[in-house]
Parts: structure tokens; sequence; C-alpha cells
């Protein structure tokens, strides 16, 4: 069975995509067999990973409106060592369509369910914002990821998303958890983000997770060569970032043995 993470905040520009990415070549480094999975019509998650959106041809808008089956869809990157089930424009499509089907809200439940034996960890990048599509990871996940700036607005952002959530978890996904809120793009010079950072460790306590997604330009760069950031630039601080971060979900969920290749 795949264990299944939403990285989800209805905020844009917060790092979901940078952290999807980089968190799901981080655990496909450990031996575990991951996919990614591209809800955003923005396609910067496919994008990102060198996939061309505009080039796909069936994505995950086939799978969500039942119109392909996984194995048309989902694609092995033997560089990256991870699958991915790209998207691009046409998710605008899903997003609308799916409001007018009774099961909508199951549609990326359904389709992960025919894969669940393939993979040991989902990742869903998340669109930002609360809608038809997010509502969907949070069905098909066990626990959600919010990544968050340390900023002023950033935790009004937060409740929103977490009525979202416990509404979720009431009514129709008993099990979903808040995996964790990871602080990206820190600054540790800027005041306001220590200030902001310890009111959420206050406040979440173990719920935040220890390591730090600092401000990295390596980062900002690696999208726009396809590549997730160990590929790029391995010593980068993001780099290690992310690998610590998947350290730690490993060690919450599967004993944390780090299955290192060479
Ligand atoms: P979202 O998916 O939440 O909209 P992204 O992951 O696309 O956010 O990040 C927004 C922008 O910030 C992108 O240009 C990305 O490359 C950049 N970015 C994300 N995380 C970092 C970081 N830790 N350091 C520097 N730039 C970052
Ligand atoms: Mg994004």
């Amino acid at each position: 069975m795949s264990y299944v993470i939403a990285v989800a905040n209805q905020k844009g520009g917060v790092g979901k995509t940078t952290t999807s990415i980089n968190l799901a070549a981080s655990l496909a480094a450990t031996k575990r067999r991951v996919l990614l999975v591209d809800l955003d019509a923005q396609g910067n998650a496919t994008m990102g990973i060198g996939v061309d959106k505009s080039a796909v041809g069936k994505t995950a808008r086939d799978l969500l409106l039942e119109q392909a089956k996984p194995g048309e869809v989902i694609q092995y990157l033997p560089e990256i060592g991870l699958s991915l089930m790209p998207a691009n424009g046409d998710m605008t499509e899903a997003e609308i369509k799916l409001r007018d089907v009774a099961a909508g809200d199951f549609a990326l439940k359904s389709v992960l369910a025919e894969v669940a034996d393939q993979f040991d960890y989902v990742l869903l990048d998340c669109p930002p914002a609360l809608s038809k599509l997010t509502v969907n990871a949070l069905v098909a996940a066990d626990g959600v990821l919010i990544p968050m700036q340390c900023e002023y607005y950033a935790l009004e952002g937060l409740t929103a998303l977490m009525d979202t959530v416990n509404k979720i978890k009431r009514v129709i996904n008993p099990k979903l958890e808040i995996e964790g809120l990871l602080r990206t793009m820190f600054d540790p010079r800027n005041n306001l983000a220590n200030d902001v950072s310890n009111q959420l460790t206050q406040h979440f306590g173990d719920k935040v997770y220890r390591t730090i997604i600092p401000r990295n330009v390596r980062l900002a760069e690696a999208p726009s060569h396809g590549l997730p950031v160990m590929l790029y630039d391995a010593q980068s601080s993001g780099a290690k970032a992310y690998l610590a971060l998947a350290g730690e979900v490993l060690r919450r969920h599967d004993g944390g043995q780090m299955r290192l290749s060479a």
C-alpha cells in the first residue's frame, strides 16, 4: 500500500511545487517507489521535472475523467528514478467537469487505488486554491503537508486550510492527518520570519517539521533545467534540506531506514 501525501496550501508561491518535486526525488533516492502527481493546470511540477507539458499525450485530466488507464498516463523517469502523472492546461476542464459528477470528490482516490501496490509514496502537488482538485487530493490522501512562508499573512490562510482539512476528515476521509507544517524559503536574518516560526512551533508543536527549507537560489534555478535540486546541485543548502525532510518523513512512516544507493 502506498502512503499518499497531499502538498497543499491555497496560497500560491509558498513552495508546494518545489516541495513536491524535491521531496519526491529525495524519497526516490532512498530507494522508495515514488509517484509524483501534478494536479495543477499550470503544469509546473511536470515541467520542473523535465517533461514538456505541451507534448504529453494523456494527462491526469484523462485519468480523473475516466478517459484513460493509469498505464497510458503515468511515466517512469529513469534519470530521476520516480514516476510522474503529468498535467497541463487541460486540468481546468477536469476541475469543472468533476463538479457535475456525483462522485466527483473521489475521482483521484479511485485512480490511485489502481496503482497503490506499485508505489511506496505518492505526492500530490495541489493547485493554489481550495478547489475541486484540492478536495480530490484531500479525499485521496493519508496526510497533508503544508508548506508555508513565515510571513505576516501566513497564519491567516492556515485557518481556512485547517477548516477544510477537518471538514473532509469528519465527513469523508477519517484517516486524514496533518502530516506536517513545513517552513519554506526561510531567511534566518529576517526577524519577522523568526517570530512567525516561533508562533508556529508554539501552536502546532511537533506537527512542525524540524527541517527548515532555506531560501536558496539553486532551488529556484533547478526547475528551468528540468531537474530536482539534488541532481542540479547536490551540495546546495536546498538539496540538503529536502534530503533531511525526506529523512523526517521516513522516520514517521517506515522506521526511517535510509536505503541510500551509492
Ligand atoms: P507554489 O507551488 O506553492 O506556487 P513554488 O514551489 O512554485 O510555489 O515556488 C514559488 C517560487 O519560489 C518558484 O519560482 C520557486 O522556484 C521559488 N522557490 C520555492 N522555494 C524556494 C526556496 N526555498 N528558495 C528560493 N526559491 C524558492
Ligand atoms: Mg505550484
